[in-house]
């Protein structure tokens, strides 16, 4: 080995403790991974350069996580803020069916989070590890002092999809059948854990059973649909299927039946068929498709299953419906998790 030191700039900035350009030289260095084809220059300038294929438009998406309101920092690990400051942008374009093509973190920092290198460090490996699983880099943001003692972490997510393509919320029709993805309720159920227990979910990894903590985007599920033409309409759960499923209907001027026996329940879910429906935060898909549509039972590894159907919306009768294993209709009112309610 030579003994001549490291060239400077392949050493890795500390970070914190030195101000905001170390700051974004850390977080430049972290980010720095395989060459991206839509990518063609990321941090470092005034923009960045993106570049799309032809025959593509550009899907948009912003999602604000705000201590106190998304994530507490003495219930959740540094590394599950980060992840699911992403992953929250990234079921947006999972559910518009587009493929991501680069993150902006926009930054807001307490002066003494700033100078916590290990916290940084995790945050940064909880954002990473997740953009580098879905190949999207993070190709710029701001970073700012916060004045008072709250996290705020804001993340822009651009996203391209066939043009005239995407799928959107507003085009489900009656007679439309209804499907999610995976299961309900695992959010709700570990988020109550969670306040119940901080330290028990501490060293909580990123491996599929943390449905609250570490969320999974349904990226390839929404492209498939797309590309395979198989929804009618979709949108991701993140409000809980009851508010999510009202936003659908509202938006496509439908009305809706849920058949409760159908509901998948995660296994972590004790609050049964409440939790599935109010729950939120599942980051699901839910989306509809032609009855003549034949939906496969998994799509990318993922189950699908089919939990209801679409109906013509008829003035004064209620939005959405629950049916009963007998047939017996409730209606069913938007009831979705409201983060921190009561914290
Ligand atoms: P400007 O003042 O021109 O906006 P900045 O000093 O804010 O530039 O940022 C310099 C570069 O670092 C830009 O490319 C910007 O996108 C990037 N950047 C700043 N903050 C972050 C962050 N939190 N995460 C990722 N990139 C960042
Ligand atoms: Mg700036």
């Amino acid at each position: 080995m030579s003994a001549r030191a490291k060239p400077e700039a392949k050493q890795r900035p500390q970070a914190g403790g030195g101000g905001e350009l170390s700051l974004i030289q850390h977080i430049d260095a972290r980010a720095k991974g395989a060459p991206s084809p839509g990518l063609r220059l990321g941090i470092g300038d005034d923009c960045a350069i993106l570049r799309s294929r032809p025959g593509e438009e550009i899907v948009v998406t912003t999602d604000l996580s705000l201590e106190g309101r998304h994530f507490r920092r003495d219930w959740h690990p540094a590394a599950s803020i980060g992840h699911r400051a992403l992953a929250r942008g990234l079921s947006d374009i999972a559910a518009m069916g587009a493929r991501p093509l680069a993150a902006f973190l926009s930054l807001a920092l307490p002066a003494a989070v700033a100078q916590n290198a290990l916290w940084l460090d995790s945050f940064l490996d909880g954002l990473l590890t997740l953009a580098k699983l879905h190949g999207v880099p993070l190709a710029g943001g701001d970073t700012s002092e916060a004045p008072g003692d709250t996290v705020l972490a804001d993340i822009v997510l651009l996203g391209a999809a066939p043009a005239g393509r995407a799928l959107r919320r507003s085009t489900a029709h009656p007679g439309d059948l209804l499907y999610c993805t995976g299961a309900l309720g695992g959010a709700s159920a570990e988020l109550a854990a969670l306040a119940a227990n901080p330290q028990s979910l501490a060293t909580a990894k990123p491996d599929g059973t943390h449905p609250h903590l570490f969320p999974r985007p349904r990226l390839a599920v929404g492209q498939t649909l797309l590309r395979k033409k198989l929804a009618t309409a979709c949108i991701d759960l993140s409000d809980g299927l009851s508010t999510d499923l009202a936003h659908l209907c509202e938006a496509s001027g439908v009305a809706a039946e849920i058949d409760a026996h159908a509901l998948p329940l995660h296994p972590l879910t004790e609050g049964g068929l409440l939790a599935a429906l109010n729950g939120g935060e599942d980051y699901e898909l839910l989306f509809t498709a032609r009855p003549s549509t034949r939906i496969p039972r998994s799509i990318a590894g993922v189950p699908i299953i089919r939990i209801g159907r679409i109906t013509a919306h008829r003035p004064r009768a209620s939005l959405m419906a629950l049916i009963d294993p007998e047939g017996r209709r409730t209606p069913l009112q938007p009831r979705g998790w409201e983060h921190f309610r009561k914290a």
